[in-house]
């Protein structure tokens, strides 16, 4: 790979921030230091955002096909390099290598999607109900884009972003998040060269979120926020949104519901709760948050999820075998700690993990913890981390209010070997996302995203680009 710079990416150029700044980026296994990366400030965000405005003609015109060849260019790269961006994510991000490369063939996936959509933004021809006009409709980039990705998919949140905003004709500003800048900036080096022109893409990596972003959003210069990150910071741009109408696209946490009938087939329910819960280290919006299961089922599910989890490697993801990474920071391990305290203050019983090794880095064992009581602090607030959280149910609606019971709903798993439950259950939940016999939803060619205090718009499908894209219709009176 070429050598990843640490510098902003401007208008096609690689520089340093205005006042020299630098933020350190440390590699969570260690807690050393590995890089330090330019740390722009509201005069980078303001020089990227001439960039971005007057770049955004020039690549509205530019022809599809030109603009899918770029991203489909692109894509082939990021497979060329799979292991070193591999290496670049688990060492900013502490991600178990050999998901480092799930996470570099998942983004490479949201550029090919796209450059396959760029192609297939259609338009329409047709006549008013009062047969005296018609109605010609096309479609137009919405404009310069803000993309706020957070750390826990540092290639994939990026690219799950700027795919469909380049391939609809938008120009972009990309903040990434703080702890993981350097995947970025590997990203925008290799748009760069797959030919996207100067000034398309801008990334200004940031100590100082709230200054570069918010000058932005009031400005009345970017017309478009695509943000991925917690509710509560979702929220807060969704505020400074409102003074200039910009169109947002919201992805922001969740509480996921994970539930076992008595009907289940528990081996495929185990492996479901695996991947649900331990991919990323529990570090995913996806991340299956409390684990319902039927009364019946519940002590033999306990027995074999824990027996599961115990196997599991925890250590440095650069090492072979290893099959748990560290947590990204000592703010996020501390915060998984308390969530367990309290659950077992309150009863739960801990039938693997609970205990936070001594040395160095922020790693915490795979945990699992049953009879967990109501009111426990980990069913209301997203763990993030690989903790999973049992509780007993008795009947269908029961437990559909008790899944439902959140402000959040991005997604929900359901396990029953019952077709028609499963499909009466999927319907029930108050979610974007279901997994039905499966815990994994996540898939560039499908509508990512979720309801209620999750988020607004999609991203992947062919909704990804929608959230891109303004309508324009003209009318014309036949003659
Ligand atoms: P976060 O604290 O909300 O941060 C997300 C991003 O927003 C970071 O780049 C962050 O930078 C930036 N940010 C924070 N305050 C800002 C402000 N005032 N103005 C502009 N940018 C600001 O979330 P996180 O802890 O990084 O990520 C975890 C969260 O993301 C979880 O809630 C998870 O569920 C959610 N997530 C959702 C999805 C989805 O698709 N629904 C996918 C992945 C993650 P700083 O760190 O510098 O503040």
């Amino acid at each position: 790979m070429t050598e990843v710079r640490r510098q902003l990416f401007i208008g096609g150029a690689w520089a340093d921030a205005a006042h020299g700044a630098t933020l350190p980026v440390d590699d969570p296994a260690t807690g050393e230091i590995i890089a330090h990366v330019a740390d722009a400030g509201p005069e980078d965000a303001r020089l990227a955002e001439e960039a971005a405005v007057s770049a955004q003609p020039g690549w509205a015109r530019t022809a599809p096909r030109a603009r899918s060849e770029i991203l489909r260019r692109a894509y082939e790269l990021i497979l060329e390099r799979t292991d070193e961006l591999a290496r670049l994510m688990t060492s900013e991000m502490g991600k178990p290598l050999a998901e480092a490369r799930g996470e570099a063939a998942y983004a490479a996936e949201f550029l090919r999607w796209f450059s396959e959509e760029a192609v297939r933004i259609d338009g329409g021809l047709g006549l008013l109900p009062d047969g005296r006009t018609r109605m010609l409709l096309s479609r137009r980039p919405v404009g310069p884009s803000l993309l706020i990705t957070p750390w826990n998919f540092p290639l994939a949140m990026a690219t799950r972003k700027i795919g469909p905003a380049v391939a609809a004709g938008c120009t972009t500003i990309l903040k990434p998040a703080p702890q993981t800048p350097l995947s970025a900036l590997a990203l925008a080096g290799i748009l760069q060269e797959a030919g996207l022109p100067d000034g398309v893409l801008n990334v200004v990596p940031t100590s100082r979120a709230q200054a570069v972003c918010e000058p932005l959003l009031r400005g009345g210069r970017i017309r478009k926020l695509s943000f991925t990150g917690s509710t509560a910071v979702g929220r807060l741009l969704l505020a400074q949104c409102a003074g200039t109408v910009v169109r947002t696209s919201m992805e922001l946490g969740g509480n996921a519901p994970f539930i076992v009938f008595e009907d289940a087939d528990l081996d495929a329910a185990v492996d479901g709760a695996m991947v649900a819960k331990m991919r990323n280290m529990g570090e995913a919006c996806t991340a299956a948050n409390r684990f319902f299961v039927h009364r019946s089922v519940a002590g033999a599910f306990g027995r074999r999820l824990a027996a599961r989890m115990a196997a599991l490697e925890v250590g440095p993801g650069t090492r072979d075998g290893v099959d748990v990474g560290p947590l990204i920071d000592a703010a996020g391990r501390a915060k998984v700690e308390e969530l367990v305290d309290d659950a077992v203050e309150r009863g739960a019983r801990v039938l693997t993990g609970g205990r936070t090794p001594g040395g160095p880095g922020c790693f915490y064992p795979p945990t699992v913890l049953a009879d967990v009581a109501p009111g426990s602090r980990l069913l209301e607030t997203e763990i993030f981390g690989p903790v999973a959280a049992i509780l007993t149910f008795d009947d269908e609606d029961e437990v559909l209010d008790r899944a439902n019971d959140t402000p959040w709903g991005l997604v929900g798993y359901v396990f029953t070997q019952g077709l028609d439950r499963g499909l009466r259950v999927s319907e029930g939940l108050e979610v974007g996302m279901v997994g039905l016999n499966t815990g994994l939803v996540s898939d560039p060619a499908a509508p990512f995203g979720g309801v209620k205090q999750s988020g607004l718009g999609r991203e992947g499908g062919r909704a990804g680009i929608e959230e891109f894209l303004e309508y324009q219709y003209v009318a014309v009176p036949v003659r």
